[in-house]
Formats: structure tokens, sequence, C-alpha cells
């Protein structure tokens, strides 16, 4: 007998399902996606539950649900997982369920493919667009419709026509497939003894349940390679993998090397795929026909069938937090879901994140070490270049001695590297006469200009304008002065220095979508650059043969923040960023320009020695209390004017409970004050590692009402920085 009222979670922000009764005949399960009336929308939500009674409305005002859809139900893992990461982030069910969804909230019947094949006739009147259609319909092959035109370089209307008039004919296809399956038993390298011995453990742990794994190997050690035999073990036993990347890992490389290892490429998941292909996708997670997903961190949320290992790459990566709204640390969760689904996952890194360094070396991680690089190649060695004394002079930012080793390594026909994490070419415009400072109107940050734009703009809102011809404080004309590098700026020198030298710049301002930014890296695999000046978006996770010196040019950027993460962060950076150096020839050599040769950061990486940066850093932790030794979480007030935002801050600090280990500081302004016109301010939260901070966090918020009007709360739990 079928259910008579169904709790359906809506993706909305909504904490709690919604009772709909069941219309006679329809027959539902838990998981199943089901079109609801919700006010005056309908929209696509999932049964939650069923039940005899409902939990809330009286039975008779009950809206009926509508139909279900023809899609696989969500599993009770997904499920499970869906609620787990609410009630961790403090975010509305509705809101987690909402990532899961996509793209399954529009997701109608699959739809027809239509295809076009030749008839008998020639068309009455013949164009040179037509005959171009005809020429790539040669042979009387049957086409997809959208694909002819491409190839054809027509309209669709042109094939329409053409059918219209009986010189075509429409015919419907199947469906395309979402994916070709991967196959495990593709020829593949011989493994070193390191990553053999690394293998056989990820594969005497497929099927054994939930287990975490640190991979940790130095860069170039061949950690791909490794967990490419979990995966194939894993694709052995007829299951799914989940592959996690920084977003822009997602390079024709890896994909490249996954087709080389496995026949095909995995499907891909990330913000760049348009939204047939990302609807296919998902029909085919969720059916079991595609069997290896490569994304960024929402693949988290796809609808697996048969999920057997997950695999977070270069799990130390600031991409995989997201801040703004479920605020989540997709590393994190990748655990939880493994956990939930009772599967291994395996982190990768060489550089891992303090947390799971700290993890691995009280042994609830699995720690499989790779120490050496692939065919021995020696790890690069590192110098710092100490500007106090060795600098360049006013306006000019690469070091005699760097520009040195630029030109050897240029003139050996090998490739050299500049590393500044600014993009644009000043991050500061003044004016000479009075000082003024060219600010965004509507933050609380400078404007940075970007001159192959040529425009000033907002790095935190986006806003941008031309330079402005006179002063807007004291009228001033043509007086604008930029001051300091950014990567504009620093390839101008570098062009100035080495005439000769091809230059790539690596940024993503100036490399307009995935497309062209893989085209440019395949550039500097093939060879085809001598000189790559980047942000940090050549810090992840690149092979480029030919590189042998990676340069740093602002090593104290990151540094002294007051942020509790600098340190860690700056390592990772440099050493992944160094790390791309000399891993085919092994003679890798590292400069980094610093104003603070001495510190402990500076000294960890001169050294080469990376476990004295974990102690010094694990240590410095532990005596102040700091993540993972204590937890953190940050709720930010906002709101269009500034003292409503302190008002209700203020109310949430006085309402905060007492509670043994927790500490409340605050509110304070937040490092970015003003914020897209929101002022902004905040409460940080700091408590010992035995307290459950999202349980506190809800007695504390259920102490006050909900922000009314224009404020608004956002909550972090874990913050990445503060
Ligand atoms: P990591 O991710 O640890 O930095 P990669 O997995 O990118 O290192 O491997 C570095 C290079 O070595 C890649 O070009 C990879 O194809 C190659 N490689 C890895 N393992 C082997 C092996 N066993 N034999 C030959 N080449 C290998
Ligand atoms: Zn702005």
């Amino acid at each position: 007998m079928s259910a008579r009222f169904a709790e359906v979670l809506v993706p909305v922000a909504v904490a709690e399902p919604y009772s709909y009764a069941v219309p006679d005949g329809l027959d539902l399960t838990v998981g199943d996606l089901v079109t609801v009336p919700l006010g005056p929308r309908r929209v696509t939500g999932v049964v939650w539950q069923l039940a005899e009674a409902p939990r809330y409305a009286r039975p008779g005002r009950l809206k009926p649900v509508e139909a279900r859809l023809d899609a696989e139900p969500l599993r009770p893992e997904l499920m499970a997982f869906v609620d787990w990461v609410a009630g961790y982030t403090l975010s509305p069910r509705g809101m987690v369920l909402r990532m899961a969804l996509r793209p399954g909230e529009t997701l109608g019947p699959p739809r027809p493919r239509i295809g076009v094949r030749r008839t008998g006739p020639a068309p009455a009147r013949m164009t040179a667009q037509r005959a171009r259609v005809l020429a790539a319909l040669e042979g009387g092959l049957c086409h997809a419709k959208n694909e002819l035109a491409r190839e054809a370089g027509v309209s669709a209307a042109v094939i329409d026509g053409l059918v219209d008039e009986g010189a075509l004919e429409a015919v419907a296809l199947p469906p395309e497939p979402a994916a070709r399956r991967p196959d495990p038993d593709h020829p593949t390298v011989d493994l070193s003894p390191a990553q053999g011995a690394a293998a056989a453990a990820l594969k005497g742990a497929a099927g054994a349940g939930f287990a975490v794994f640190l991979l940790d190997g130095v860069t170039g050690s061949g950690k791909t390679e490794v967990y490419f035999e979990a995966v194939a073990e894993v694709l052995r036993r007829g299951r799914q993998v989940l592959l996690l990347l920084p977003e822009i890992a997602l390079t024709t490389a890896f994909l490249d090397r996954f087709a080389r290892r496995f026949g095909v490429p995995p499907a891909e998941w990330h913000s760049e795929v348009a939204p047939r292909r990302r609807e296919r996708i998902w029909r085919g997670v969720a059916s079991g026909e595609v069997a290896v997903v490569a994304g960024a961190r929402s693949a988290l949320f796809l609808p697996f069938r048969d999920l057997g290992l997950i695999v977070v790459d270069e799990e130390h990566d600031g991409s995989y937090k997201q801040e703004e709204g479920v605020a989540y640390n997709a590393r994190d969760m990748a655990v939880v879901r493994a956990r939930i689904g009772r599967v291994p996952v395996v982190l990768a890194s060489a550089t891992p994140s303090v947390e799971t360094e700290v993890n691995a070396r009280r042994g609830r991680y699995h720690r499989l070490a790779l120490p050496t690089r692939v065919g021995g190649a020696a790890l690069p060695k590192i110098a710092a270049i100490d500007m106090t004394r060795d600098g360049p002079g006013r306006g000019r930012w690469i070091a005699p001695k760097l520009a040195a080793a630029v030109e050897t390594t240029i003139g050996r026909g090998e490739q050299a590297l500049l590393f500044l994490n600014r993009r644009g070419y000043a991050p500061l415009t003044l004016c000479r006469a009075c000082g003024h400072r060219l600010g965004c109107p509507s933050c609380d940050a400078w404007l940075v200009e970007h001159r192959a734009r040529r425009r000033l703009v907002c790095h935190h809102c986006g806003f941008s304008m031309p330079r402005p011809p006179a002063c807007p404080h004291c009228g001033t004309q043509e007086t604008f002065v930029a001051v300091g590098p950014g990567v504009e700026r620093l390839a101008e020198e570098a062009a100035a220095l080495f005439p000769d030298a091809r230059l790539s710049i690596l940024s993503s301002d100036l490399i307009e979508g995935v497309e062209r930014l893989r085209a440019e890296i395949a550039a500097i695999e093939r060879g085809e650059v001598d000189l790559i000046i980047g942000t940090q978006l050549v810090a992840k996770g690149h092979h480029f043969p030919r590189l042998t010196l990676a340069g740093v040019i602002d090593g104290d950027l990151g540094l002294g923040h007051g942020d509790p993460r600098a340190a860690e962060r700056t390592f990772q950076l440099f050493y992944q960023v160094v790390g791309r150096a000399g891993r085919e020839s092994g003679s890798g050599q590292g400069l980094i320009q610093t104003y603070q040769p001495k510190h402990p950061v500076m000294t960890a990486l001169i050294a080469g020695d990376r476990e004295l940066f974990y102690d010094t850093e694990i240590a410095a932790r532990e005596r102040a209390g700091l993540p993972p030794f204590g937890r953190l979480a940050t709720l930010l007030v906002s709101a269009a004017e500034a003292p409503a935002a302190e008002a209700y801050a203020r109310a949430l600090a006085a309402a905060a409970p007492l509670e043994a280990g927790v500490r409340v500081l605050g509110p304070a302004e937040a490092p970015i004050a003003v914020l897209r016109g929101r002022h902004r301010v905040r409460l940080l939260v700091r408590a010992a590692r035995t307290v459950r901070v999202p349980d506190y966090l809800r007695a504390w918020l259920a102490r006050v009402p909900p922000p009314k009007g224009s404020v608004g709360l956002a909550i972090d739990v874990d913050p990445q920085s503060f």
C-alpha cells in the first residue's frame, strides 16, 4: 500500500521538509525526485520521508505532490550526507540539497537527439552554406543536427531549411552515452618499488570499508600513478570513483594522463561544463553509466549510484573551501562522505594541510610515503635572496642574482618561472600631488590597475573603471603613479631584461576561459615558452618537463598578516611553486626573494626540510590552541548601514551561552570592513577540541531573533582565515 503523506525537502532556504499529500495511484519511495507546488511556484524536491500522518499542517489543507520525475531516486547515503553537511555548517538543509540537485532541479525528461540524413533529391536552390552541409554528410552518414551545424559552420536554420525542402530527412537518434567506460587494464607504466607498495596498500583497501589515506609524496614522486591503481581496482569491482581536483588542475594534462592510463578521459564536473552536458553527467552518475568523475568541490554532491573510492588531489588546496553560501571544506566533507558510504578516501599532497599531517602523525590517517622523485631526480635546491642587501633598486622587482639565474637557464634552452601572487599591473595607484589613493566605491579596498584591460579593478567585488584623468581629491591632471608590482608589471620588466625570451603570463584575468588556459599550459608543456610569469595558477600540480628554475618575487607577501594560517599557506605555496622545477632533469633550483631570510618558513624551505616546518608549525598551533588543537568558527554580520550590523552583532554577543572551553571574541570589524557596499562586523568563536561547535552555535542562535531587514548573518565553521 502506498503512503498517504510525503515529507518533501525542497531546494530553498528551509531547514525541514514540507508535508504534501500523496495522490492515489502515485507510488513513491524515499529519495524520489518529485515536483511539488511551493507558494506560487512549482519546484523539484526530494521525498525525505513517507508517513501515514503529516507532521505539521492539517491533512485537509495539504497540497498534493504533482508528479514523480523520471530520474533515479537519491541514495540514502547522499541524503544522509546532505543532513550531515547542513548540521555541521548550520546551513538550511534545502540549500545543501540544492547543491545535490543541480542540475537535477531543472531535469526534464531526457532530451531526444535529432539526426539528419540525405534523401534522394538535391535541393532546388544551392548556396555555399548548403553545399557545406551536404559535403559534411558525404556518404549518406547520419549526423546529430547540432554537431552537423557546428561541423559545417552553419546555423541550425540552414539544416531545417533543407529538411523542409525534402533534401534531408530528420531521424531520431539513440541517446548519446554520458561517458565511455574507462578500462582498468589498459597498459600502464611500471611502478617504482615505493609506488608499488603504496598502490598495493590502496588496492587492498578497495572494498574494505572506510579508511583515510594520506598519499604523502614529494613533488614529482608519481602520486597520480599510485592512486590510478586504486581507481583501476575499484573499477574492476564495478564501482564508481570520484576524483576531486582543485578547479584549475582540471587541465588537459590531467585528463590526457587519465586517458593514457584508462583509454578514455573521465567525466568532468566544474562550473565551466555546459548545462546540457551537466545534465547528462548527473543522470549518468545516478544510473552508474559514468564510472569516474573528475571534478571540483561541488562534485561531492553528485548522486553516485555505487561510489567505491574518493580521491582528493592536492588536499591542502585553498580552493576546496567554499566561502559563499554553504561554507564547507570539500576535503573534510570528502572524508565525511567516505565514512557515510563506508569507502576509502585518499588525500594526496606534497604539502599536506597541518590538520591532515597531525591526523597522520597520530595514526588516524594511514600515511603512504613517496619520499623520492620518479627516476631519482633530485628535489630542487632552494636559496633565499636577501632583499635588504641584494635587492634590485627602486621601481624594479627582479634582483640581479635572480636575473642572472634566469639568463643562464634560458641560455641553456631550459624554462624559468617567476612567481608573484598578485594579479594586475600594480596593487596601488596614488596621486603624486596629494597622496590620494584610488579605492573601490563599495569596498574597503584599493583599486588594482590592470593595464592590459586599461581599467582599475576591485579584486573583491569586480567593480572597474578607467584611470581618471585628474585626481578626484585635489584635481591635479595626469598625476597618478603605480605603486608596487603585479604580474603585468613584472612581465614588463622581464621583457626589458630578457628581450629574446618567449614570455607567457599565466594569470586568470589575462586568460579568459578554461579552453584558452589549457592551450597556454599545453604550450608551456611543449616547451614553446622560455619564461613563465605566473600567479598562483602555476603552483597547482603542473608538470612542465623543461622547467628548471623557479623564482619567487615577493617571498614576504603572505606572511605577517596575523592570520594563523599564513605560515602554512606560504610554505605550501612556495614549496609547490619551487617543486615545479627540475621534475625531469633533477637539477632544479628555487630562489626566493625575501626581506626576512631568517623567518622559520624560509629556514625550512632553504634547508629542504619539510619536517622542520611541520614540527615548528604544529608546536606553535598547539601552544596557541589553534586548529587542529582547538576549533574556530566565525559569525559575520553584514548590513547596508554600519549601525545595523553593529547592533545585531552586539545582540548576538550578549546572547552567547557560557560554556567551558568556549570563548567568544568581538564584535570587531571584519578584515574587509566594507564589501559590495555592505558593512561587516565579526564575532570569532575559539573552542577547545572537545567542544561540538555546531551544537554550541545552534544553542546560541536559538536565543537570538533571526536578523531582520538588510541584516545578514553568515556562519563559517572551521574558517580558512580570519
Ligand atoms: P606528483 O603528482 O607526485 O607530483 P606525478 O604523478 O605528476 O607526480 O608524476 C611525475 C611524472 O612522472 C609524470 O610525468 C608521470 O607520468 C611520471 N611517472 C610517474 N610514475 C612513473 C613511473 N613509474 N614510471 C615512469 N614515469 C612515471
Ligand atoms: Zn569593490
